[in-house]
């Protein structure tokens, strides 16, 4: 059976020399939530994902993702994760297309079933007209939904994405909000650092707050919220 918490960590560290990025993080997301990373520049949001997500190496504490150890079992965390992450590393000379048969392929997908995929997910992105342009010709929003598109490819149950909305044009960022939305409301997980609190507030039913490498409150998004909006109960908490 599927287990009720699609993420959680115990005790996350991480310091780069001097400077404490994460301070001891406990971060819970329910299975079936769209939930939301918040909190102001600095206070460890990118560097929490990227432990979760395997990018990097925690100096202590755990984290798992669908019950799965991060750390002990990779190959099982990396099967049902999908990751959009921040810099999105993207093979700029590839077209869009090929740069998904190619991320397909190294996900050992079987080719007719990349292509047929590919076309589905290039579809839903409305990026079929631009399918065999090279992506380094894309705009910001067009290379988050491409990379959206990539990570979607295995249908994977639980999604990371840090900052998906960052400096993407309105039809895109409503393309991708109805990604997501249906991908939630098929059961799955998302789960993305944002520090626009509208976005998070219209989106998200579950939020977690974090501050100087710490989380400072986490729950259902009213709980959070507690009557106010997000960004003045943040005032409180950061
Ligand atoms: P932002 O919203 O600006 O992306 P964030 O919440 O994602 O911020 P992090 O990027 O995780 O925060 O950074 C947390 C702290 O760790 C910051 O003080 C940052 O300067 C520091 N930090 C992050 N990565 C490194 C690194 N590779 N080397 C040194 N310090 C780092």
């Amino acid at each position: 059976p599927a287990p009720a918490e699609a993420v959680r960590t115990r005790g996350l560290y991480k310091r780069f020399g001097r400077q404490v990025a994460v301070a001891g993080v406990d971060l819970v997301v329910p299975a079936g939530s769209f939930a939301g990373l918040v909190g102001p520049n600095g206070a460890g949001k990118t560097t929490t994902l990227s432990m979760i997500t395997g990018l990097l190496l925690p100096d202590a504490g755990s984290a798992e993702v669908g019950g799965s150890d991060v750390w002990r079992d990779p190959v099982a965390v990396k099967a049902h994760i999908g990751v959009l992450p921040e810099g999105l590393r993207l093979f700029e000379r590839l077209s869009g297309r090929e740069l998904l048969m190619y991320n397909g392929r190294l996900r050992g997908i079987p080719k007719d079933e990349v292509a047929r995929r590919s076309e589905e997910l290039l579809t839903v992105m409305d990026l079929v007209s631009s399918a065999d342009k090279l992506v380094v010709d894309y705009s910001t929003g067009m290379r988050k939904k491409i990379g959206l598109a990539a990570a979607l490819l295995h249908n994977p149950r639980v999604l990371f994405l840090d900052e998906p909305f960052e400096g993407v044009d309105p039809i895109s960022a409503n393309t991708l909000v109805e990604v997501l939305r249906r991908y939630t409301s098929s059961g799955s997980t998302v789960v993305f650092s944002s520090h626009v609190m509208e976005l998070v507030e219209r989106l998200c039913d579950w939020v977690s707050v974090m501050n100087l490498g710490r989380i400072v409150a986490q729950g259902p998004l009213s709980e959070v919220r507690g009557g106010q909006t997000l960004n003045e109960a943040l005032l409180h908490l950061v």
